[in-house]
């Protein structure tokens, strides 16, 4: 059997709207989700007994139980015993490159090549919809980046309409090493801030209001409007993770102020990114914010606007 190296793309929202609390306890999401270039790579190698092992090359990130790529392959060997019993076990080696905590959903990608590499490993015949139908139960992220590029995603996560690429858009990613936020403390800091705003009606919730607030965005987006795209940026959660830390604020101007088509704040943080046209562009900004921001705590990336979420890479040794 052979090992397999994928490509585990990040992720930005260039959209996302609180809509309200359901029934199941997650919340009702309106977003537009981009792929990003920047990307974990993931091996996979057969193990001849069913173990999962699973190693990184940046101490901080859990390759315990807790690690969602090992969760995946948990997943994959309890729905399909047969094919476990046939394969054994498999050692995943992370190569870390999408830092945590930063809002891009790095963890979720993980899991979304685990579920991708597995199924051509063990050769499961798995469409796309299944597997993302399967990394739902892993986390809300986990459908989108098996699907990548752009697209609307509803619900809590589960529910993605392609809309066209953007490849050739460009971000500058800011992220502080030491500034990372949450998820499920910005969730739930949101509730208790802004519930008495949530959209009550079940129906609401599920139909013409996302129309009624992403569809600008998803308009700018399906006429490959970039000006357009980047007036509509928009994240409820900049409304709370924002008064907590004000060098995220002083990030975001710093890109408005170095000449972006838009900044915003990715997912649940602490990620700032910056839209621009071009590399060279994207270059002057990355040099200009660094100027304005000298933090050595600050990190700053340039990054392609990516079709896949997930693509075959070259396994090394
Ligand atoms: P999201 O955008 O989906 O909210 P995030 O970028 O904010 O995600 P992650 O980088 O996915 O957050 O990591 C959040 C936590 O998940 C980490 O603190 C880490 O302990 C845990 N974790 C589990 N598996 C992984 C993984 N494969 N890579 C990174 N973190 C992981």
């Amino acid at each position: 059997m052979r090992s397999y190296s994928l490509l585990a793309a990040a992720k930005i929202n260039l959209y996302l709207e609180i809509l309200g609390d359901r029934p199941d306890g997650y919340h009702q999401l309106a977003m537009v989700m981009q792929s990003v270039d920047l990307a974990d790579q993931i091996d996979l190698r057969p193990l001849s007994s069913d173990r999962i092992v699973v190693h990184c090359d940046r101490p901080d990130v859990p390759v315990d139980s807790t690690n969602l790529a090992y969760r995946a392959a948990v997943l994959i060997q309890q729905q399909f015993p047969e094919a476990a019993a046939q394969y054994g076990g498999v050692e995943i080696t992370i190569h870390k490159r999408i830092p945590m905590g930063a809002g891009l959903a790095g963890g979720s990608t993980d899991a979304a090549a685990v579920l991708s590499g597995l199924n051509l490993m063990w050769q499961l015949g798995l469409t796309q919809g299944e597997l993302q139908t399967l990394g739902e139960s892993l986390g809300s992220d986990v459908p989108f980046c098996i699907m990548g590029g752009t697209a609307l995603v509803t619900g809590r996560g589960e529910q993605l309409s392609p809309l066209p690429d953007l490849d050739s858009l460009y971000v500058v990613l800011g992220k502080y090493r030491s500034i990372s936020v949450s998820t499920a403390w910005a969730y739930s800091t949101y509730r208790q801030q802004y519930s008495d705003r949530y959209i009550r009606d079940p129906q609401g919730l599920q139909t013409a209001h996302y129309q009624v607030h992403s569809g600008p965005m998803v308009s700018a987006i399906a006429h490959k409007d970039s000006l357009k795209i980047g007036q509509e940026l928009h994240n409820d959660f900049e409304k709370i993770v924002f008064p907590q830390y004000p060098e995220l604020v002083a990030l975001r101007d710093a890109m408005q102020a170095a000449g972006v088509l838009g900044a915003l704040m990715s997912g649940s943080g602490s990620t700032v990114f910056g839209l621009t046209e071009s590399r060279a562009q994207a270059e002057i900004v990355q040099q200009t914010v660094r100027q304005a921001l000298p933090n050595p705590d600050l990190d700053l990336w340039i990054a392609q606007f990516s079709p896949t979420g997930i693509r075959l890479g070259t396994l090394a040794g």
